[in-house]
């Protein structure tokens, strides 16, 4: 759990040699991944009291306004809740010997009325204000002090004064009789014992160059800072490292994958591809030719292509996807494009087959659900080489499939496949077992990803980034309405498909309800196709039909045999009819930001001019049309307030970069990526969203160092190159360190 090197130091000792630990707190400790000091070390303070500046609560009227962060500490002595909304707030009396001053609480009174009862101890931080001359404080910080702290012998912290850190405890360590204070005190100890023994792996020149303090002091500082500068400089030396080091992973990997892996020079010259382009209604855009270049360049090569394509929806990824696959084809290997759901592969399959229907070329379509007979056909065709194109999902490189000579994998994964699922696949795909040259791989990825993620994640990837749209595209509008706007939104839909335009009509799927959300798809699929466009075609298209039944509806959508699609979100991914120009998203408060643009991303792809409906409570129109203050809507109610925020970036911009920094600002990189193990490294200290600067720095030092000295043999290099070792020992097991 920690970032320091293993090997033969007093930083080892088990944890419970430690003065103060023992048997039972070391059991308590492991279970947490405290085994060593070094782990101990690092298990850092969540948070700090500040105590620089004690003051008495007589005392405080000589701060007043100062601007000045004072700490008072005394007990509760009443809570009140007083006045009507939207004046409501709550009133905490705090007294000590000299006498007593009012917090105030406007926010989330719900709480405060029931945090602290009277009779109770607690620290109070902020800056003294006044009202009709008195003091107050109005949402201080605010301690909960345990009996422990209360205490003012020579070890109460009270009269100690300083910046206190604080450090996470839980019932497990209370079994033990280690509580916040106890803590605090071993950590002292095995601060002071131990610092000296605190190797630091970052060069010299590096840590000067970037005014960054030494490990050791680093380490001394986040447990016990002497101030807040110099607990800033050592989370931004520990922010630092903990970057830096997944940093110099992924420049190890991708040095290692150009230098010592052989790959495919394929011959770029593809008349195949000459044709196609030649059949396209369209020119290709400017930014697709520009990738298309990288991508042959790489496809040239005898180094292995490991590149990312990234591109907004409908920037028109898929062609460029299919001009790579005719090279491979034309040089004699197949190429195996996986995309994230089963109904997008066989979107992916019409449209290719499409699109090469002049030319000679064999594409195959492998789903999980085929019957016995053609899936053996299928393998076979791929194990014989005749299959020159396989399409599917991501079952396509797993075992049971063998390649006859597999030149090309192409990963299409529209935010859907799992972070670690992907880098399984890349894995699989970069190393083969068999002794054949690595197939090229190109992922490709719809554009929202923020910078900072995608340095962590694509790292060791080349990127391609196709930033315009095709020509003749116009944005598609966006606007906002009212759950008792129904209907004037069914006659706007009635006078699109009346015209000839085709209309989405998406429900959210929830998975804890999902049966709720069938419902009010198929209910509402009922009364449109019933009662209010009777005389119009109306299809309905959920997760629970079978993929033959899906397809059916789908391709009639296709056909423009349906005028509006009522669906659930299977529709999110990558489906292409030009000819739909309105989307109207239902429940649109419930949806996720990206996906809210994956949606809209559906219509304008026409050169009509398209809309989204995004269909909210009433409510939400009002908090998003006041804007600044949200009426009705409790600050403390975080999850409304990020649906307003949600709804209300989607009205104001169709950046999708914009689209994904807000959305990672509002979800976290764990969530934003589904799941918690999407395989995002575990950050301690540093965080994606906000550390972008220090991440950007920690990468170009990695990148400089590997390309100076990519084996770190350099004595300069000797300690990052042991710590280095140690640390990723599980991820290089693949890789040759030298
Ligand atoms: P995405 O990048 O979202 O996968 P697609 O590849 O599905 O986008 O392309 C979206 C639509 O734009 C398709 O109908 C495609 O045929 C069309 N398209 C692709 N490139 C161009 C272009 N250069 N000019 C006009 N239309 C294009
Ligand atoms: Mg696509």
């Amino acid at each position: 759990m920690n970032n320091l090197p293993q090997g033969n130091s007093s930083l080892d000792a088990p944890v419970q040699y430690v003065k103060g630990i023992g048997p039972k707190r070391a059991e308590v400790l492991e279970e947490r991944g405290i085994r060593t000091v070094r782990d101990l070390l690092y298990y850092f303070p969540f948070d700090y009291i500040d105590l620089q500046q004690v003051s008495t609560i007589d005392n405080l009227r000589s701060f007043t306004d100062s601007g000045k962060w004072i700490t008072v500490i005394g007990s509760v002595h009443r809570v009140d809740l007083v006045g009507r909304p939207p004046r409501q707030r709550v009133i905490i009396i705090l007294r000590d010997a000299t006498g007593s001053i009012p917090l105030i609480f406007f926010r989330s009174v719900t709480y405060f009325k029931k945090a602290f009862s009277p009779g109770e101890t607690i620290a109070v931080s902020g800056k003294v204000t006044s009202y009709r001359s008195r003091p107050q404080f109005v949402h201080p910080s605010i301690d909960r002090m345990t009996f422990d702290e209360e205490e003012t012998g020579p070890d109460g912290f009270l009269h100690t004064g300083g910046i206190i850190p604080k450090y996470g405890s839980g019932e497990d360590f209370k079994n033990v009789n280690l509580h916040v204070k106890g803590l605090r005190r071993i950590l002292r100890t095995v601060v002071d014992e131990y610092r000296d023994a605190i190797e630091d792996p970052l060069p010299d020149d590096i840590r000067i160059r970037l005014d960054l303090p030494v490990l050791k002091e680093a380490i001394t500082q986040i447990h016990f800072p002497d101030s807040e500068t110099s607990l800033q400089s050592a989370r931004k030396r520990l922010k630092f490292d903990e970057l830096f080091s997944i940093q110099l992973l992924l420049a190890v990997r991708r040095n290692s994958i150009k230098s010592d892996a052989f790959g495919i020079s394929f011959n770029v010259q593809s008349s195949l591809a000459r044709r196609l382009v030649d059949s396209l209604p369209f020119d290709l855009t400017h930014a697709q030719r520009r990738v298309i270049k990288d991508i042959t360049d790489d496809m040239k090569s005898p180094k292995p292509m490991n590149r990312l394509l990234q591109g907004d929806v409908g920037s028109g990824k898929t062609i460029v996807a299919l001009l790579t696959m005719l090279i491979a084809v034309e040089n004699g290997y197949q190429t195996a494009f996986m995309a994230p759901t089963e109904i997008l592969a066989e979107q992916h399959y019409a449209t290719l087959t499409t699109l090469l229907k002049d030319l000679p070329v064999t594409i195959r379509l492998l789903l999980g659900g085929q019957r016995a007979k053609l899936r053996e056909d299928l393998l076979e065709d791929i194990r014989n080489g005749s299959a020159q194109i396989v399409i599917g999902t991501h079952a396509l490189i797993q075992s049971g499939v063998e390649y006859a000579k597999l030149g090309l994998v192409i990963i299409d994964e529209q935010h859907r496949f799992g972070v670690a699922q992907r880098m399984a696949l890349r894995e699989k795909a970069l190393n083969p077992d068999t002794s054949s040259p690595h197939p090229d791989v190109l992922v490709m990825t719809a554009t929202p990803i923020p910078r900072t993620l995608s340095m962590t994640l694509y790292g060791d990837l080349d990127v391609s980034v196709i930033d315009e749209l095709p020509k003749h595209r116009k944005a598609v509008q966006s606007v906002l309405f009212t759950e008792s706007q129904t209907n004037s939104l069914l006659r706007f839909v009635r006078s699109h498909a009346e015209s000839g335009r085709q209309v989405y009509i998406v429900y959210p799927l929830v998975e804890e309800s999902e049966k709720l959300d069938l419902k009010a798809a198929t209910e509402s699929y009922a009364t449109l196709k019933s009662q209010v466009f009777p005389d119009l075609r109306v299809g309905l298209l959920h997760g629970r039909m079978d993929s033959a039944e899906k397809d059916s509806v789908m391709n009639a959508f296709i056909r423009r045999e349906i005028d509006i699609l009522v669906s659930t979100t299977v529709i999110e991914v990558g489906i292409d009819v030009p000819n739909a120009s309105v989307m109207v998203i239902e429940h649109a408060e419930r949806f996720g930001l990206s996906q809210l643009h994956q949606l809209r991303g559906r219509v304008g792809r026409g050169a009509d001019q398209s809309y989204c409906l995004l269909v909210v409570p009433d409510w939400m129109a009002a908090s998003i049309k006041s804007r600044s203050s949200l009426p009705g809507l409790p600050a403390d109610d975080s999850e409304r307030q990020k649906a307003v925020k949600r709804v209300s970036t989607m009205l104001e911009t169709s950046d999708g970069f914009k689209i994904a920094e807000i959305d990672l600002d509002l979800r976290g990189p764990g969530e934003y990526f589904g799941t918690r193990q999407s395989g995002l490294p575990e950050l301690q200290i540093a965080n994606l969203v906000t550390d972008g600067e220090i991440l950007t720095t920690a990468r170009r030092e990695a990148f400089n160092i590997i390309e100076i000295d990519p084996h770190l043999r350099s004595s300069a290099h000797h300690s990052l190159r042991k710590y280095f070792t140690q640390r990723w020992k599980d991820a290089l097991a693949f890789i040759q360190v030298g």
